[in-house]
């Protein structure tokens, strides 16, 4: 790329956020990496994409439960990187549980990571976007933020909160060169999905492979799991001047389960 732009990934130390930042990186973009992991191990990190994709990049471990943290993250990205061009707010946590017995805290803690922490970092990115005339916002929402699933009742909730967060921030920037769009994934084979997975396993008596396939094929027609590197690419698609007129979207990625 010759005009290098500045790419801030939340939760990007696994998962789905990894592979977005990854494939940010091979596009040339400058990678502000962030998730729970120690200063050392995340700076390994950033040295290991200074090397392996010719980028400049960064890391934090801030805590996106407090909204302070997550407004020091985006100054960082600016301090360290120089700008924010792309904000993809991944960060999120699961957890499974009737309504009637959701722990009170794990409630707060989905709404403030999985929503809250995008608002936040929104509201610190949206400023100097405008002030450039150019941004992507990429909101990592859920098939769970267009349709529910039982025991999920915070996860969905902070979900379908994201899309509505989408809509109204892409309405708001559009006279600006800002595009804001959800992505919202079925089953992606990532960490966040393996207590599940153990879940099945253990109630009916399977093997882990079989477990997962079981799984996929209660919500999906396609029972694969998507890879995090194929969201990535949808998430470099976005970033790209073909899809500067694409704006308020909530785009599935997710085997027809929201087809039915
Ligand atoms: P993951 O557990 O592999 O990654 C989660 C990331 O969020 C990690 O980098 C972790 O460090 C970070 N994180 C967690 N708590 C944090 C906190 N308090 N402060 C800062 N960072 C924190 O999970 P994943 O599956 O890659 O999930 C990424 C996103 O994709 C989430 O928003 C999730 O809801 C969404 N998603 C996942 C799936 C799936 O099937 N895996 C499907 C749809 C949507």
């Amino acid at each position: 790329r010759t005009d290098k732009k500045v790419a801030l990934v939340t939760g990007s130390s696994s998962g789905i956020g990894l592979g977005i930042a990854r494939q940010l990186g091979a596009a040339g973009f400058d990678v502000m990496l962030h998730g729970l992991l120690d200063l050392e191990e995340g700076q390994a990190l950033a040295n290991e994409f200074t090397d392996q994709y010719q980028v400049r990049s960064a890391f934090s471990n801030a805590d996106l439960r407090d909204p302070n943290e997550v407004g020091a993250l985006v100054r960082q990205c600016i301090d360290q990187l120089g700008a924010v061009d792309v904000l993809v707010n991944n960060a999120g946590i699961q957890f499974t549980e009737r309504l009637e017995n959701f722990p009170e805290q794990k409630w707060h803690d989905i709404i403030a990571i999985n929503l809250s922490s995008a608002f936040f970092a929104m509201q610190a990115a949206i400023p100097l976007m405008r002030e450039k005339g150019w941004g992507r916002i990429i909101n990592i929402a859920s098939v769970h933020g267009l349709v529910a699933s039982a025991q999920k009742s915070a996860y969905c909730a902070a979900k379908h909160g994201v899309v509505g967060l989408t809509k109204v921030a892409a309405m708001e920037n559009a006279d600006a060169g800002i595009t804001v769009n959800a992505i919202c994934p079925g089953w992606v084979e990532t960490d966040l999905v393996k207590p599940q997975i153990q879940a099945i396993a253990d109630q009916q008596s399977l093997g882990y492979e079989q477990a997962r396939a079981e799984l996929v094929g209660q919500k999906q027609a396609l029972r694969e799991m998507t890879q995090p590197a194929m969201l990535g690419a949808l998430a470099v698609f976005l970033c790209s001047d073909d899809a500067a007129t694409m704006t308020g979207t909530a785009l599935p990625v997710d085997g027809a389960w929201t087809a039915q």
